[in-house]
């Protein structure tokens, strides 16, 4: 290839690149630190009819088996204030960068707006694929753009907000424009000025109801998530295994005739979200062990590899759907993405 020629590699095993520490290769493999490297990447994969997959932390997707195709880290570093007027400023971010990382990067700026959201693992350039949200602020509240580029043809495009489709842990990443675009930077909104969202119960709670810092907001979301997710590093998992599901208002009051204690949240749409977890422990799987993978003991939202395959996992991930329609007539969805299922 040209003068600018990126490193690809064959048969690279990806267990030390996904939090659930599953073993599968990637057929071709290659880690991009430049944006200038990927269009040379694409014709490489263009010439040889390869797909294309873009891997970052690997924290939110399961590998049910090799990766067949051209397997890409965007690691692409770069924090550029883009525009800035009185209190706001538009912050654009490689997609490699370390999304808590950043985080504080922006703390210590005195950017405001990011710690709700601190301690969720993973890269910037994943976070719009599901619109990451976590104790009331979600990636969109403060998402300016991202820029692309094509896979099919290697043309760049950015996208806005309208652009992405965000909706509740999706976005049009995850729907019809799947596996079709590299994310090479974000931008987003932030504030020199405290944007203090505190209306989350776990988090006002754990800040005994009063006004905190930025700073202060950060350090509580971390300890609860500390006391709350299992560490990764620690323990294989990728975080919610499934999305809470949304019912219809008539199913809702159905069930909680049947269930009195089932919580729920009527949503701005008028469905009411019912915690998954519940649902799930309700049918008796927290803490149980099939084999290799296991529910969390803790959290019966989070699946745990204790050094099983990705099937294994997405078996285990069946079972529990299919018990919760069985028991509740409601579907669940898998969050993480799923690769290598032939
Ligand atoms: C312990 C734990 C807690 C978590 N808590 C939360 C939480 O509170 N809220 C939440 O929303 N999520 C949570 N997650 C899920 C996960 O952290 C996020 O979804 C995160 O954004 C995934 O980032 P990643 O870099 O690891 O993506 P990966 O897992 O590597 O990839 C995820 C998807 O994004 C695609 N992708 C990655 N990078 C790019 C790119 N540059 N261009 C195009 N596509 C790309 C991949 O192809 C894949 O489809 C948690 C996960 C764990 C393990």
């Amino acid at each position: 290839m040209d003068a600018v020629a990126p490193e690809i590699s064959t048969n690279v095993a990806l267990t030390d690149m996904n939090t659930l520490r599953v073993s599968a290769s990637a057929e071709y493999f290659c880690r991009l630190s430049s944006v200038d490297l990927v269009q040379p990447v694409l014709q490489f994969a263009r010439a040889r009819g390869l797909t294309v997959t873009a891997l970052g932390g690997g924290s939110n997707l399961v590998l049910a088996g090799d990766i067949k195709g051209l397997v890409v880290v965007l690691d692409i570093k770069g924090i550029d204030v883009l525009a800035s007027e009185n209190e706001r400023l538009d912050v654009r971010f490689g997609a490699g960068e370390c999304w808590h990382t950043m985080v504080e990067h922006c703390l210590d700026q005195g950017w405001y707006g990011l710690e709700n959201l601190s301690l969720i693992p993973g890269n910037m350039g994943a976070a719009p694929i599901q619109n990451i949200g976590a104790y009331g602020v979600e990636l969109s509240d403060l998402f300016v753009s991202l820029d692309a580029i094509e896979i099919a043809t290697g043309q760049e495009r950015v996208f806005n907000r309208e652009d992405c489709e965000f909706g509740y842990r999706d976005s049009v990443f995850k729907q019809r424009l799947q596996n079709q675009y590299l994310i090479t930077a974000v931008t987003l909104r932030l504030s020199r000025q405290p944007q203090i969202n505190i209306n989350y119960p776990a988090l006002k709670d754990a800040l005994g109801g009063l006004q905190a810092s930025p700073q202060q907001i950060s350090d509580a979301v971390c300890q609860i998530r500390q006391q709350k997710l299992p560490d990764p590093a620690v323990t294989a998992n990728v975080g919610s295994f499934f999305t809470n599901p949304k019912v219809s208002e008539e199913q809702a009051l159905s069930l909680i005739s049947l269930h009195p204690n089932m919580p729920w949240h009527v949503q701005p749409d008028g469905r009411y979200k019912i915690p998954a977890a519940w649902l799930i422990e309700k049918c008796g799987f927290k803490g149980q062990r099939y084999g290799n993978v296991s529910v969390h003991q803790h959290q019966a939202l989070v699946l745990v590899n204790h050094g099983g395959t990705g099937l294994e996992v997405l078996v285990l991930a069946d079972k529990i759907v299919q018990a919760v329609a069985d028991e509740f007539g409601i579907d669940l969805v898998i969050e993480p993405r799923v690769y290598g299922r032939e």
